[in-house]
C-alpha cells in the first residue's frame, strides 16, 4: 500500500491498548490546519499512540492555489504551490490514495492507493475535507478544456501556455476567472495573442458588488489595458476542439480553453444521506460537525458553515478553509479532552485580487484600496498562510524580483 509514514492506524497492539482515530479525507487547507491543530495539543497523547491522525489524499502533496495566476504568468515556478504533506503534517499517517467511500455507521472507509490495491481504514472520527471538483461545465470542458485544480491538468496546462497558441478563451467572470486573465495576458503581453473572457452576467467579479462596485471598475480597467476582450451576458454552451459556443449563436476559436466556473463540492459516496444546502455542501453546525453526525466533521469548499452573524454559508475560499480546518481541529483535541467544542466565530477579513505585477484590488474590514498597496497586502497575507516557511520565504524573493524586473521595464 502507498503509505509514506506510519501504519495503516488500526487500534495498534503495543502502542496503546485503545487508540482514538482520526480520518482525515483530503490534503488540502482543511486538512492541514485541522491536523495540525489536534497534534499542537495532543501531542503526547499521539506519540503513544493514544489518539493517530491518518490523511488520505491522492498525491500526498498540498496545493496553494492563491498562487495560481502567478505560477501560470511566470513569475512563480510550478513548485511553489505543492509541498509534501510529510513536510507539513508531523506525526499523520499519510495515504496516497483515493477514498471511494465510507461506511459512516460502521465507520469505516474504502481508499483506493496509488498502487492500485483497496484497503478499508476504520475510524472514530471522520474528517471531511475532500474540497470541490473542477468544473463539469460548460459540455466539453472536460475533454477539450484544461484545469486549474486537478495537479495533472495543471501541468498539462502550464506546458500548452509555453507552446505556441493564438487565442484562449477563460469560462467564468469572478475573480477566479478575472486573475487568470490577466496573469497569462501580462506573461504575453505585445506578442498578438487573444485573451476572451466569457461571463454569464451582466457585471464582472460578482462577488465585489454591490458594495464593491469601485473595485469590480477597476478589474475591468485591468483587463481592458491588457486587451482582454470580455464578453458579459453571454454563456459558453459547449467547448470543442477548435473553439467554443456562445449562447448568442456566436462562436470564438480557442487553443486552450478554462473553466473557473462550476465547481461542485466533492460528494463520497456513502454520504449521500447527509443533509446537504441546496448547492451541495454538507449542512455543518456551529461546531464544524456534520448534522446529525456527532463524529462526522468538515469545513471548507465541501461544507456549508453558517456565518455566526448572518447564519448565511461562509464563502468558498482559502481563508476560510483555513479558519475551519483549525477551528474544526481545535474542538476535535477539545473533545478528546472531554471538553465542550466551542463555537465558530470567524467573522471574515475581507477579500484580494492580482491583476497583475503592482495591481491588486482588496477590502479588508470593508475598506476597499487598489493597485500596489493592495498587491502588497494580499502578497503578504498569502505568504504568511502559506503552510511551509521555507516556502513562503522563496516565494517572497520570487516576488520581490518580480516587482524589480517590472521596475526595470
Ligand atoms: C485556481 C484556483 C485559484 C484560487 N485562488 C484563490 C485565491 O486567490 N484566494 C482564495 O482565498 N481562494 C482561492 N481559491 C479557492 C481555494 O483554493 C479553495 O477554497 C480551498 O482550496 C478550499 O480548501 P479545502 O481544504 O476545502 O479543499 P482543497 O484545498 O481543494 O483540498 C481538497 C483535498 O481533497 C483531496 N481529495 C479530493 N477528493 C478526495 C477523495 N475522494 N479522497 C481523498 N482526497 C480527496 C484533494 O486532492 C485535495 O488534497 C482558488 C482555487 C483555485 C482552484
Amino acid at each position: 500500500m502507498a503509505l509514506v509514514r506510519g501504519a495503516v492506524p488500526e487500534r495498534r497492539p503495543g502502542r496503546c491498548a485503545v487508540s482514538t482515530r482520526i480520518l482525515i479525507v483530503g490534503g488540502g487547507y482543511v486538512a492541514v490546519w485541522a491536523h495540525r491543530a489536534v497534534h499542537r495539543r495532543l501531542r503526547r497523547r499521539m506519540r503513544r499512540g493514544e489518539v493517530t491522525t491518518t490523511i488520505v489524499a491522492p498525491g500526498l502533496s498540498h496545493r496553494f492555489h492563491g498562487f495560481t495566476g502567478e505560477v501560470l504568468g511566470g513569475v512563480l515556478p510550478p513548485q511553489r504551490v505543492a509541498t509534501a504533506l510529510a513536510d507539513l503534517c508531523p506525526l499523520a499517517d499519510l495515504v496516497d490514495g483515493t477514498v471511494t467511500s465510507v461506511d459512516l455507521a460502521a465507520g469505516r472507509a474504502t481508499v483506493a492507493t496509488a498502487d492500485g490495491d483497496a484497503v478499508e481504514l476504520g475510524f472514530d472520527h471522520l474528517v471531511l475535507a475532500a474540497g470541490s471538483s473542477d468544473s463539469q461545465f460548460p459540455a466539453g470542458i472536460a475533454e477539450h478544456g484544461h484545469s486549474t485544480k486537478n495537479p495533472v491538468g495543471f501541468e498539462e496546462l502550464r506546458r500548452r501556455l509555453a507552446e505556441p497558441w493564438e487565442h484562449m478563451v477563460v469560462v467564468g467572470g469572478g475573480l477566479a476567472g478575472a486573475e487568470l486573465c490577466a496573469a497569462i495576458a501580462e506573461r504575453f503581453t505585445g506578442d498578438g495573442r487573444r485573451i476572451h473572457l466569457v461571463h454569464s452576467g451582466d457585471t464582472l467579479v460578482p462577488e465585489l458588488l454591490p458594495r464593491y462596485r469601485g473595485l469590480a471598475r477597476y478589474v475591468r480597467r485591468q483587463l481592458d489595458g491588457y486587451g482582454v476582450q470580455v464578453h458579459t451576458g453571454t454563456a459558453v454552451l459547449k467547448v470543442g476542439e477548435t473553439g467554443v459556443e456562445l449562447d448568442d449563436d456566436t462562436s470564438l476559436p480557442a487553443d486552450l480553453v478554462v473553466s473557473t466556473s462550476g465547481q461542485r463540492p466533492v460528494a463520497i459516496p456513502g454520504t449521500e444521506g447527509l443533509a446537504r444546502h441546496p448547492d451541495g455542501r454538507l449542512r455543518v453546525d456551529g461546531y464544524l460537525k456534520v448534522a446529525g453526525q456527532p463524529r462526522v466533521w468538515s469545513g471548507g469548499d465541501v461544507a456549508a458553515v453558517p456565518h455566526l452573524v448572518s447564519g448565511r454559508p461562509s464563502p468558498a475560499n482559502a481563508l476560510w478553509a483555513i479558519k475551519h480546518g483549525a477551528h474544526l481541529g481545535r474542538n476535535l483535541a477539545r473533545e478528546l479532552r472531554g471538553r465542550r467544542p466551542r463555537r465558530f466565530a470567524y467573522l471574515g477579513l475581507g477579500r484580494s485580487a492580482s491583476l497583475g505585477v503592482g495591481k491588486g484590488a482588496a477590502h479588508l474590514y470593508g475598506m476597499p484600496f487598489t493597485g500596489w498597496s493592495a498587491w502588497l497586502t494580499r502578497a503578504a497575507f498569502f505568504l504568511i498562510y502559506m503552510p511551509s516557511r521555507r516556502q513562503a520565504v522563496a516565494a517572497a524573493g520570487e516576488l520581490f524580483a518580480a516587482v524589480r524586473s517590472r521596475g526595470r521595464h
